[in-house]
């Protein structure tokens, strides 16, 4: 069951007219929400990301937090997985093309849900492969648009070389993956790139980052250069839906020993207890730096 406009119905009934500007110009944005034991993940922060993204596009939020929240759980509800992948869409709706923003218009609003699928056993056990490009989006990589042409390709690169993500690399220094946050290890120190104009702020991103704070793991937000990319002792890609994966392979060559790393095993471990706490109704980490 899909929500489209004010209406629920199954995927093969929903339709959009050709001249919505999501389908013409890419003019929307959008959130991936993961949802355990039926409970939304992290979802004010989600929502938040929402605001600061249609805010990014100058597109009023079509609903408050409570209708989001009502909307979604009706949806948790309308589908049959225990966990799903929540996918929230929003466009700046149907009109005349013109690039000129429209001006009386009903954003179009879309929510659909997938069956969350956890990465397999092999990709924690041995890794994933990944490979390195120049970042050639836009400067408001920090907006999560449904204009994902550039992400993309990028992803697409990864792919044809048998690998699973693109580090993506501008100037210098990293900025983050086709579709994931990475993290760095160098001497021991967890190092992520600081949160700009130049990447997506993550929320498993900031769940990292906390974890380690409370489990006083060190850990530096700062520019990271693509030299500590390509001398790293561990790579880790974080999303929403493959939580958190080591990186034992960047172009062709093995990443530290070749293996998931120690830093790996403990945030891995980390976040597995922290979602059951949450799925139990405590969304607290306890800080203790
Ligand atoms: N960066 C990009 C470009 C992404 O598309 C994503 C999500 N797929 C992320 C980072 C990770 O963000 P989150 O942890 O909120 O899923």
């Amino acid at each position: 069951m899909i929500y489209l406009n004010g209406d629920f119905m199954p995927i093969e009934e929903a339709r959009i007219p050709v001249l919505d500007r999501g389908f013409i110009f890419g003019d929307g944005v959008y959130e991936v929400i993961p949802v355990y034991s039926r409970k939304p993940f992290r979802l004010a922060e989600h929502l938040r990301r929402l605001q600061h993204s249609l805010d990014g596009i100058r597109l009023r939020n079509p609903h408050a937090i409570g209708e989001w929240t009502h909307l979604l759980e009706q949806i948790i509800a309308g589908n049959e997985s225990n966990d799903q992948s929540l996918y929230l869409h929003v466009t700046r709706g149907v009109a005349k093309r013109d690039h000129a923003f429209p001006k009386a218009v009903s954003p179009t609003v879309f929510i659909m849900s997938n069956p969350l699928l956890t990465p397999p056993e092999e990709w924690l056990e041995t890794g994933v492969a990944a490979i390195t490009s120049t970042d050639n989006r836009w400067l408001r990589c920090d907006v999560k648009a449904i204009s994902l042409l550039p992400n993309v390709l990028l992803r697409q690169m990864a792919i044809d070389a048998d690998a699973m993500e693109t580090v993506l690399l501008r100037d210098g220094y990293m900025t983050e993956g086709a579709a994931s946050n990475i993290f760095v290890v160098k001497d021991d120190v967890l190092l992520a790139p600081p949160k700009n104009h130049l990447m997506l702020p993550g929320i498993t991103y900031d769940v990292i980052l906390e974890l380690a704070a409370a489990r006083k793991i060190p850990h530096e937000v700062r520019e990271v250069s693509e030299e500590e990319v390509r001398s790293a002792e561990e790579l880790l890609l974080t999303s929403s839906t493959k939580e958190i994966l080591p990186i034992t392979r960047l172009d062709g060559k093995p990443v530290g020993n070749g293996r998931p790393g120690a830093l790996f095993a403990m945030l891995y471990e980390l976040y597995q207890e922290y979602k059951i706490t949450v799925m139990r109704g405590g969304d607290t980490l306890v800080e203790t730096s």
